[in-house]
């Protein structure tokens, strides 16, 4: 099959999060099944050009119907550690993705609306006939209505969409207007409650609505998300339009790249290992010791990775580092946020401990300090207050870091705990723990602290029954080709 995936990341040349490790984790895992995969991504002046290459022009004037005009593009193709990317880089004096970060611009809905129409532009003047687009989150959702609205008459009448939806918090509402700039004009048609009108805001679009209505699939990131979209408030008002559309919908866990997070061959870390040599990972938490200048000693050492956003559990995060260091344990910290009140609190934290030496936070993104801190740590905290999927706690199973995680999302089918699970013993992993509050957070880390002291082999089974689990692409790479099969006949 020939995939075109569209989205706004790709690790490791345009990252945020989780999306840009799926996107490329998914891509890999698909060409290796010996499928032709493209990625499609916005020419963002800060992304990473050092891990792409043989970046060159591949299209040179790619002009883009805008808001009652045009815009011109340049198209440039290159390889991102082997998979086939193109990047598309508009001159306009908007400049739309040369704003020295990815997110987070009161024009961010045109300016990946504009990415989606350029996409579908290019697919269509350079003769790309893909079988299946897949389009992640709202960035990319309206492809789909794009496509089917635009182009299928324009000459991509035969290409199918799979969109997956990373997040539901962030759906991509905006103002009419948008309708305009893509030229889908009629707004009384397109903003109904029935198509792309928003529930809860009755004046605004919302793209990710138009996704689910015209996307022959769509997909969120764990079983149990799809199921809490559903029937929580977790769907975010889209709940309703889910359940109308539940013939094509489903959740597909996330999949690890087991290559790019592999503790046996990681450049990033000092000492390589795999589940049959784990108490070499002692070597690793030394190195990240004296790199976070904490003291040495038999102290356990916690850890968080991850944005710094309310979604993730600010709180018990917080909670949990100072819980730590009254119980006698270490915490590192790795995170950074979009909002500035939030990385303020985290910065104020840091210079109250600045001289703790057993903890040390680092208010940044990393990607060579997350690979040691997996590698050093002996516990990892998640305690989300919403987790679609979460990549973080299949991170740190692999690197024989148990997770403490909160029973949510992706958590929920990934981390199964060491005491009450349901599961077989042999197959259990980490702790987990229900309600979001301080009492709950604290039961689980007493009873992993209690482990790791009392307990070491214990512990040390724990850790590699963590490690020996499968999280990789394989079975979640399946699944995808199942439902692209599936979309392809239709
Ligand atoms: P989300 O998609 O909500 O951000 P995930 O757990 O799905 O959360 O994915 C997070 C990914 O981003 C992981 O690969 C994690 O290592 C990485 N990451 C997050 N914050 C940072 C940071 N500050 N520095 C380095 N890597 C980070």
């Amino acid at each position: 099959m020939y995939i075109v995936m569209i989205a706004s990341e790709c690790a490791p040349v345009a990252k945020v999060g989780g999306l840009g490790d799926v996107v490329y984790g998914l891509s890999r895992e698909l060409e290796l099944r010996g499928h032709t995969v493209e990625i499609l991504l916005p020419k963002y002046d800060c992304m990473r050009t050092d891990h792409v290459w043989g970046l060159q022009v591949s299209y040179r004037d790619l002009w883009v119907p805008w808001d009652g005009g045009a815009i011109r593009c340049t198209v440039w193709f290159g390889f991102v550690h082997g998979r086939k990317c193109f990047f598309i880089e508009p001159h306009s004096a908007q400049a739309y993705f040369a704003r020295g970060t990815y997110y987070g611009f009161w024009d961010d809905p045109d300016r990946f609306a504009f990415f989606s129409k350029a996409a579908l532009e290019f697919l269509l003047q350079s003769g790309k006939r893909p079988d299946i687009l897949h389009t992640h989150d709202w960035q990319a959702g309206l492809v789909p209505v794009l496509l089917y609205e635009q182009y299928a008459g324009a000459g991509l009448a035969n290409q199918r969409v799979c969109h997956t939806i990373h997040n539901f918090r962030h759906q991509g509402v905006t103002g009419p207007h948008i309708l305009r700039a893509t030229g889908l004009h009629r707004p009384e048609y397109f903003g109904a409650p029935d198509r792309m009108g928003d529930d809860l805001d009755h004046h605004a679009i919302n793209i990710t609505r138009g996704a689910i209505l015209y996307a022959n699939f769509v997909t969120t990131v764990s079983p149990h998300h799809a199921w809490e979209v559903r029937h929580t408030d977790l769907g975010c008002g889209l709940g309703p339009t889910l359940h109308r559309f539940q013939h094509k919908f489903g959740g597909i866990l996330n999949g690890l790249d087991y290559q790019m997070w592999n503790p046996g061959q990681d450049p990033h870390i000092p000492q390589h290992y795999t589940v049959a040599s784990v108490e070499q990972k002692a070597v690793n938490t030394a190195a990240l010791r004296k790199r976070m200048l904490l003291r040495p000693g038999p102290r356990p050492v916690l850890s968080y990775v991850g944005r710094l956003d309310t979604q993730k559990g600010l709180h018990l995060i917080r909670h949990a580092l100072l819980y730590a260091l009254e119980h006698d344990a270490q915490f590192v910290l790795l995170g950074s946020g979009a909002e500035h009140g939030i990385n303020e609190d985290f910065w104020q934290l840091k210079q109250r401990l600045d001289a703790n030496p057993d903890c040390h936070l680092e208010i940044g993104y990393d990607e060579d300090l997350a690979h040691l801190i997996y590698a050093g740590a002996d516990l990892l905290v998640m305690p989300s207050l919403y987790e679609p999927c979460g990549l973080t706690q299949l991170i740190a199973l692999r690197y024989g870091t148990v997770p403490v995680v909160r029973a949510s999302g992706g958590l929920k089918d990934t981390v199964f705990d060491w005491d009450y699970s349901e599961r077989p013993r042999a197959e259990r992993n980490g702790f987990v723990f229900e309600h979001p509050d301080t009492a709950g957070i604290e039961s689980a880390l007493d009873r992993a602290l209690g482990l790791w002291r009392d307990a070491p082999d214990l512990f040390r089974v724990l850790v590699c029954q963590g490690m020996a689990w499968d999280f990789s692409w394989n079975h979640p790479g399946q699944h995808y080709l199942d439902i692209y099969e599936f979309i392809r006949h239709q």
